[in-house]
């Protein structure tokens, strides 16, 4: 059968296989898939092509914010795709200058770069971090501090960024630069910083590929200090943090701190392609014409989506992200099978008796779909999950770590 033929047959038994053959056979196998095809969704349900429905407790990796085929956000996308879908960044759009507003008005910061990825508002922010520090301080100063046990993207001056060799082994020689130190570990911090000359600090304030791991909230505010009193440019990697993840629009805001550069992408797009980088006053001028650039970078169909995002997570909206996660905290906390609970609003991490893996599986079976990082169950629903969604999926996850 014709690969367009099947692309019209989507309740076909036939399409989940062939779907399973096509992609193994042309799709690079980076990835190791579950053996589960979904052709459709709403909100946090999602369908196999047989019908079977699963409660989408990843949200596509903290991306679907408002869920899927959310009715506000595709309006909002489909009004701009009708108008214009993408213009070169040699013009002006009104949603990448509109969507700029917002974040600097709901941040604080002056300046907006956007891009398409994690990864790429990364590499921005080091970018900025690196050319701060030479424009001030002279071209020796280009050391990025980062911790260990971090994640910051797959390209290759990001990976060289992430603190965990595993990555690195393969694709040597990576970007010089970066020297990676232990979280929590002050001492340790200021100490590389002053050996290398340091640039820039990178940290996320909760280690979501290492594990759903927190940083001490004394910590991230000694890292302030310490960074301010040194010019050293403190960037915040907001990508799986960001955007109303944990209770708040970004992360730091938990720690009454204010990064210098923020990096974001992920749920900020709720769905398309988006990433973001927001540059503070004392950085503002750092990029300049031909500088940086991205061809698709604020493309006004990811804005506009964007914009619909960011317009409903105000303060109501983000207290019932906190309820959400008190009940999942009051849930999980202390239940047979469950040794821990990490994370903070609904960025969580379950560590279970048995292995991650398998309780994923049985999840899956029983239809919840929930991630993995590192050793523990991670869990990243839609922000806007309904209450008794919420419950019948944590029941299920419940009964799988203890089965
Ligand atoms: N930074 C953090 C904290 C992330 O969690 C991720 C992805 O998981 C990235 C960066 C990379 O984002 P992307 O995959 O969009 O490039």
């Amino acid at each position: 059968m014709k690969v367009p033929e099947l692309w019209s047959r989507v309740n076909d038994k036939e399409l989940s296989m062939d779907t399973k053959e096509l992609d193994k056979a042309y799709v690079a196998g980076t990835y190791k898939r579950f053996p589960v095809e979904i052709v459709a969704g709403k909100g946090s349900v999602v369908k196999d092509p047989s019908g079977k429905e699963y409660i989408d407790m990843g949200s596509g990796i903290g991306v679907t914010a408002f869920g899927i085929a959310d009715d506000k956000w595709q309006q909002a996308v489909t009004q701009q795709l009708s108008k214009v879908q993408h213009m070169s960044n040699l013009y002006y759009t009104q949603p990448c200058a509109e969507l700029a507003k917002m974040l600097c008005e709901r941040t604080g910061m002056s300046k907006v770069f956007f891009c398409n990825s994690g990864a790429e508002a990364n590499e921005c922010a080091i970018k900025v971090g690196r050319k701060y520090a030479a424009d001030k301080y002279g071209a020796s100063r280009f050391t990025v501090i980062t911790l260990e046990n971090s994640f910051h993207g797959r390209t290759l001056t990001t990976l060289a960024a992430t603190g965990q060799d595993h990555y690195h082994e393969l694709f040597q020689p990576l970007t010089p630069g970066f020297v990676s130190v232990p979280a929590n570990d002050i001492i340790a911090l200021e100490k590389a910083a002053g050996e290398t000359n340091a640039a820039a600090v990178m940290i996320e304030c909760i280690q979501g590929e290492g594990g759903v791991v927190p940083l001490d909230p004394q910590y991230i505010k000694e890292v302030r200090k310490f960074t301010e009193e040194h010019d050293i440019i403190l960037i915040v990697d907001e990508v799986q943090t960001g955007n109303g993840r944990t209770g708040k629009l970004y992360s730091y805001m938990n720690f009454d701190i204010v990064p210098d550069v923020v990096s974001t992408a992920k749920g900020l797009g709720g769905g398309l392609p988006l990433g973001a980088t927001l540059i503070s006053d004392k950085c503002k001028d750092v990029l300049g014409f031909g500088d940086h650039g991205s061809t698709f970078g604020g493309n006004p169909a990811c804005c506009a989506g964007a914009i619909s995002v960011l317009s409903r997570i105000d303060d109501a909206f983000l207290s019932q992200v906190m309820a959400k996660s008190d009940y999942l905290f009051k849930t999980f906390t202390g239940a047979p099978g469950i040794e821990s609970v990490t994370g903070t609003g609904l960025m969580i991490g379950l560590k279970t008796t048995k292995p991650a893996s398998e309780v994923v599986a049985k999840c899956m079976e029983n239809g919840v779909l929930c991630l993995t990082a590192k050793d523990k169950v991670r869990l990243l629903p839609a922000l806007n999950i309904p209450m008794e969604i919420l419950e019948k999926a944590a029941g299920i996850i419940k009964s799988a770590c203890n089965d």
